[in-house]
């Protein structure tokens, strides 16, 4: 089975063919970024009408790499939900008509649980049950994985997405957007024990998160307590911004692995599954990978490979496959969802 796959829920406009969930044909995608950079953050109307003009070229561009015609695709799937609506919308109304004219099923994908799909890409199968956590831009989730397409939600953020703080503190330290992998590099020199930034970790029983406090820790830090200092930052050398970028980044992960460890024990978990854009980053993998090492009995962690973690249309034809398999299609009435 040969899936066509479209992405176009955030600010990558991306196409892949898959064949049986795992052979990747083509992956193309296409990103906002510079685009976005100035205003340090995507801005929807933007990320849509750059979808618009990228849409056509990257799905062509998806076929022809993977040298197939219509004839050889099986499915069209689209991811539509969660994301910016004026976003979903370009990648929904493209793949709606693809399927209408070619004459092939639609299929309908979660980006999130896309992304865990991303972290199965190469396994035969999985011991089960299996804890999943989705590290993004937008969301922060914990999962109880039945299966790929059984997942029940244990918990989320209460306000900011760990890649979200990640951007927001790259902000505060004036580093490159977008944040995530800016902070990952300067963290490698830095130590991350210089500040004891807080880990909110919400009450023993708790399987949410809460990143807001610390990115405001963060802040005063650089300014302050009354916020009236002067901006510090400026003043720093390389040295100082680099202790804080790798302390703010330990107190993230630290909470991120407490929490999986916590979900795991609480279901009997036997494999982690992580994926998203902050599954890139380097210290998080091995720090996951030293907790589920430790646990009793050990953890099996799957990861999603680096150029796996961000947006990205392999992970949507991948899942598109096993829901084919399932029985479980969309139709022409498909609408775009900005929640998932
Ligand atoms: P969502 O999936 O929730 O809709 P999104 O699709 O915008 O959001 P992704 O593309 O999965 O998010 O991930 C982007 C996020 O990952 C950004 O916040 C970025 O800073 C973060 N990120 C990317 N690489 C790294 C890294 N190496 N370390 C930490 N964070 C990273
Ligand atoms: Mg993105
Ligand atoms: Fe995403």
């Amino acid at each position: 089975i040969t899936v066509l796959g479209i992405e176009t829920s955030c600010d990558e406009t991306a196409a892949a063919v898959v064949t049986d969930g795992r052979q990747v044909r083509s992956s193309v995608v296409a990103s906002q970024t510079e685009l976005h950079r100035k205003y340090g953050g995507v801005v929807p109307e933007i990320a849509s009408r750059a979808h618009i003009e990228n849409i056509y070229p990257v799905i062509a561009e998806a076929m022809s790499q993977a040298e197939v015609g219509k004839d050889d695709i099986d499915a069209v799937a689209i991811a539509n939900q969660p994301g910016l609506t004026i976003a979903l919308v370009v990648g929904v109304t493209a793949a709606k008509t693809l399927s209408f004219m070619w004459g092939k099923p639609l299929v309908a994908i979660n980006h999130l649980h896309a992304h865990l799909q991303s972290a199965l890409l190469n396994e035969e199968r999985i011991d089960l049950p299996a804890v999943a956590l989705v590290v993004s831009g937008g969301h922060t989730s914990l999962y109880d994985c039945e299966s790929p397409l059984d997942l029940t939600l244990l918990g989320s953020t209460i306000d900011d997405a760990a890649g979200e703080a990640f951007d927001k503190v790259a902000t505060i330290l004036k580093l490159p957007y977008p944040g995530g992998p800016s902070i990952e590099k300067l963290a490698r020199t830095g130590d991350a024990k210089a500040i004891r930034f807080p880990r909110s970790m919400l009450g023993r029983d708790s399987l949410d998160f809460s990143f807001s406090g610390l990115k405001t820790a963060v802040l005063y830090h650089c300014r302050g307590q009354d916020m009236k200092g002067a901006d510090r930052v400026d003043e720093m050398d390389e040295r100082e911004i680099a202790d804080i970028a790798a302390s703010f980044q330990a107190a993230v992960i630290d909470v991120l692995v407490r929490k999986t460890k916590r979900a795991a024990g609480r279901i009997g978990a036997r494999t982690v599954l992580l994926g998203g854009g902050v599954a890139a980053n380097g210290t998080l993998r091995e720090a996951m990978e030293a907790m589920c090492r430790r646990h009793r009995p050990p953890l099996r962690l799957l990861v999603a490979p680096k150029q796996y973690c961000t947006d990205n249309a392999v992970m949507v034809a991948s899942l598109a496959y096993h829901k084919i398999k399932a029985g479980l299609l969309a139709d022409l009435t498909l609408e775009p969802s900005s929640t998932g």
